[in-house]
């Protein structure tokens, strides 16, 4: 199944060209607080009846307004450079092997077709196209040979990032920082997560083109790993890191991140509000004046 979340707490079943709105079949009965109608689905475990869908009412894909499919999620994992490609176009001196995995802010997501806001009008930005794992089952201190069965599925994501000194969970947790979606792919439909072509491109340039294959830690291992620190939960997402080709995004620049199986995430990016970086709370405190 691809469900997606459309018009303000919908879940719709992608059905060809139309998404069938399973809202009630799939998370009962609302309301569903800010977590939407996906969470509660992804909790409750619930397997719909394809005779069940008979009826429902349906709706013009072209015609949805799409939604973060989990627009507020438990916690967002990010996993620092786990293709070596990356590693070696940054001159990274580790990898996550040595690195572990990061936290971004949950209030950084975003939804299909929104804008990245950017912070500074002075620092460097980048995109970041990375397939992202969404946990169905409580997973702590899963072996890797049992991870898999701990996810519910898989979504496109963009990693967005300032180039600066600060931590990296300062650096990716802007507002509009992770763009999600434009559904979630159930597992089923995903039998191998480590054999995924993925493309990203900027301003109709591709940037990254990759199989996910070249992971230095996999999807099983990764979700394995991230268990043996913190216990995941149901509707948490882990975003699995990104290949070579991260590079400066600009105001009007259009962002696609493709992924086999899963579908294709689109965002803008607007600049309009950008501000100088030495402009940015906290200027005396750092020069002591
Ligand atoms: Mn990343």
């Amino acid at each position: 199944m691809r469900l997606a979340l459309f018009d303000q707490d919908r879940i719709g079943l992608v059905d060809g060209d139309h998404l069938v709105d399973v809202t009630e079949l799939l998370a009962g009965p609302g309301p569903y607080g800010p977590a939407g109608p996906l969470q509660r689905h992804i909790e409750r475990g619930t397997v719909p009846d394809p005779h069940d869908l008979r009826g429902l009412p349906r709706t013009p894909l072209a015609e949805a307004e799409l939604e973060a499919p989990l627009p507020r999620p438990g916690k967002i994992v990010g996993a620092p450079v786990n293709y070596l490609d990356h590693k070696a176009e940054m001159a990274y001196p580790t990898s996550i092997a040595e690195l572990g995995v990061f936290l971004k802010a949950t209030s950084s997501v975003i939804g299909p077709g929104r804008d990245v806001l950017l912070p500074y009008s002075d620092l460097r930005t980048d995109q970041e196209g990375e397939l992202a794992v969404v946990i169905g089952r409580t997973a702590s201190r899963v072996p890797v040979a049992d991870a898999l069965s701990h996810v519910f599925g898989y979504t496109c994501l963009l990693d967005i990032t300032v180039r600066s000194t600060e931590d990296r969970s300062t650096r990716k947790s802007f507002d509009t920082f992770t763009p999600l979606g434009p559904w979630i792919t159930t597992a089923d439909e995903v039998p191998d997560p480590d054999a995924l072509d993925l493309r990203c491109t900027v301003a109709g340039e591709q940037r990254q083109h990759t199989s996910t294959a070249d992971l230095i830690f996999g999807v099983a291992e990764l979700v394995a790993y991230t268990s043996s620190v913190m216990t995941l939960h149901p509707g948490d997402v882990i975003a699995t890191g990104t290949p070579a080709g991260v590079g400066p995004i600009r105001h009007g620049d259009r962002i696609t991140v493709d992924i086999e199986r899963i579908g294709r995430l689109e965002v803008g990016v607007d600049g309009s509000r950008a501000t100088p970086y030495a402009e940015r709370p906290g200027r005396r405190a750092r020069t002591g004046g």
